[in-house]
């Protein structure tokens, strides 16, 4: 997950739609997105043209910055995921889903990506019972996830797991919500990922 120096929120507003990337905050009445939904910049607000390539790059942009990725990074995941058989966009949002800082957040673990990044960066996360802190490993169906001892009884990480009850878990994880383990039951199909964006055009941008 890249750092971010510019207001997060400008990325959702660039992009059109909301990305999720401040928590809680994403919900309420202060996202900048719901007040101001057009691009930032003295010129935001005209509508533009978008061009096909233009439409192929906003697509590619909108995922990077929902997982959080330098470009070189995500290239990196197109490469491996153009080698893999199957469709190349699906297997690139299954390789972007097994990531262990995006399943943390997914099960409840951080209230943002970013953070859930954060938690793992301090080794409080562990798969199988081992510490991993490294954000973008990579998790097989199977792993279990959990959060580490002491950890658990953290304020912002209970106040994380009840937003995350609002939001429900993914078909293909599982939680215990009272030892804090979760389950990576199975690599998710591109219709269970349902992001609202079109990776066909992601593929086609770095086929050129
Ligand atoms: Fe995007 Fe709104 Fe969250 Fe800001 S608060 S990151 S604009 S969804």
């Amino acid at each position: 997950m890249s750092r971010q120096l510019l207001s997060v929120c400008k990325l959702c507003r660039r992009e059109n739609m909301k990305l999720y990337l401040k928590g809680t905050r994403c919900e309420s009445e202060k996202c900048a997105f719901d007040r101001r939904g057009y691009a930032p910049g003295q010129h935001g607000i005209k509508r533009r043209k978008d061009t096909e390539y233009g439409l192929q790059l906003r697509e590619k942009q909108k995922v990077k910055r929902i997982y959080g990725l330098f470009e070189k990074q995500f290239r990196r995941y197109f490469v491996i995921a153009s080698r893999k058989k199957g469709v190349t966009g699906e297997t690139l949002l299954q390789l972007l889903e097994r990531r262990l800082d995006n399943t943390a957040y997914r099960l409840g673990f951080g209230e943002s990506r970013q953070q859930a990044r954060q938690l793992v960066r301090h080794g409080l996360i562990l798969v199988n019972g081992k510490k991993v802190n490294i954000p973008s490993y990579t998790l097989a169906a199977g792993d279990s996830i959990s959060v580490r001892g002491e950890f658990k009884e953290n304020v912002m990480l209970k106040r994380s797991i009840e937003n995350f009850k609002k939001r429900g878990t993914p078909d293909w994880l599982e939680l215990d919500a009272t030892t804090l383990t979760g389950k990576f039951k199975k690599i998710p199909s591109k219709e269970e990922i349902a992001l609202p964006v079109q990776e066909q055009l992601i593929v086609e941008l770095y086929s050129k």
